[in-house]
């Protein structure tokens, strides 16, 4: 079976959509750990940073920049907010698609 990431590009599973382009989606958080939780994702499915290479280097700049518009839409930008990515096991990354944490509106865990 498809990643579950995966299914919310192709709109297969529901998610609240704050972002999309052609290349990247970002959504909310099922479980947010933060007022603002957002996930941002390349369309394409990478696994995890692990697995990045140097032609995914503009894509994963994209996710950053795409980061930034959604924090200053958003009204946090001025605030400050973390920007995480958990990569592999003991990283903690549960979702084998890679993904950029949001987390703002009050201290994230
Ligand atoms: P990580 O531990 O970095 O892999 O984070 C995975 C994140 O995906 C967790 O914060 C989950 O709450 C979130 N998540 C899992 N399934 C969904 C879903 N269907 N829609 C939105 N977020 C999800
Ligand atoms: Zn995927």
């Amino acid at each position: 079976m498809e990643c579950i990431f995966c299914q919310i590009v192709k709109k297969n599973i529901p998610a609240e959509i704050f972002y999309e382009d052609d290349k990247i989606i970002a959504f909310s958080d099922i479980r947010p750990i933060a007022l603002i939780h957002i996930l941002i994702i390349p369309k394409t499915h990478i696994k995890s940073v692990t697995d990045i290479s140097e032609d995914d280097t503009l894509l994963m700049g994209k996710l950053i920049f795409t980061a930034k518009i959604i924090a200053e839409r958003n009204d946090i930008a001025k605030k400050g907010y973390k920007l995480l990515f958990r990569v592999g096991k003991e990283g903690g990354q549960e979702v084998q698609h890679i993904h950029l944490h949001l987390l703002g509106g009050k201290a994230p865990k």
